[in-house]
């Protein structure tokens, strides 16, 4: 058992939550708990009360409508959430709730939804839906390291600024199905299309954010303790490279 301690606030699970996108807490409760990191995890709905010193927050997918009350509430913690991320806070969003992290949401009939602007990004509903497995690259995970999941979205997401893509599409769409880029990172804010959900196929990710979160709260580095990692890695390459 270490002391090490760490805070996760899930953002809005009554709301964004509809792909299943609990799974991510689950594999880092998990992997937190095999190492002897205890991790306290909060949940946050329209109404509760958002204090800071938040060292993971976790948002999940959802359709429009529920985007929409999300959105709304967001702005109430704007400032909070800025303040956070500026204070190497780990974000990680998927899909309807990577939207929100960026400038806005513009979907097709309705008002454009304000999001909280910690990534350098925008996203627009797109014609078509893209659904299906994706592959993508990515390189700040060691060799040749890859991530899996499953896309779900109409919207079109355009990175710029320092934001830079979480990871280079080797098959499916990511962002917006033309400039091969997946997903959106600043500083510590991760956003991500893919679904799965994401983190218990992509256990090396999950580690990463828990190393930066370690790192964020303690200001040191710290190796994880390395896990038996064979069930992931076979779920992992159960999706890689598998085309729609
Ligand atoms: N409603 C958004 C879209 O269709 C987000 C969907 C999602 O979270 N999977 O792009």
């Amino acid at each position: 058992m270490t002391n090490l301690k760490l805070k996760l606030v899930h953002l809005y699970p009554l709301f964004l939550n509809i792909y299943g996108d609990i799974g991510n807490i689950r594999v880092l409760q998990k992997r937190c708990e095999w190492r002897g990191i205890e991790l306290e995890i909060q949940q946050f709905n329209i109404g509760d009360n958002l204090d800071i010193g938040t060292d993971i927050f976790f948002i999940g997918g959802g359709q429009d409508r529920q985007q929409v009350e999300v959105s709304e509430d967001l702005q109430k913690y704007k400032t909070l959430l800025t303040d956070e991320y500026e204070n190497n806070a780990v974000f990680l969003g998927i899909c309807g709730g990577y939207q929100l992290m960026g400038e806005y949401y513009q979907p097709h009939d309705a008002e454009r939804l304000e999001g909280i602007n910690i990534l350098d990004a925008h996203t627009v509903a797109g014609s078509t839906r893209f659904i299906g497995n994706v592959t993508a690259k990515i390189d700040y995970l060691g060799e040749n390291s890859t991530l899996v999941g499953f896309e779900n979205h109409s919207g079109l997401t355009y990175l710029r600024g320092d934001t830079k893509p979480m990871a280079e599409i080797i098959i499916g769409n990511g962002n917006n199905g033309a400039d091969k880029t997946e997903g959106a990172r600043s500083k510590n804010a991760f956003g991500t299309y893919l679904h799965g959900s994401f983190l218990p196929k992509n256990p090396h990710f999950a580690d990463y954010m828990i190393k930066l979160a370690l790192q964020k709260r303690y200001n040191d580095e710290f190796n994880l303790e390395p896990l038996d990692d064979t069930l992931e890695f076979k779920a992992h390459e159960s999706v890689l490279n598998k085309a729609y």
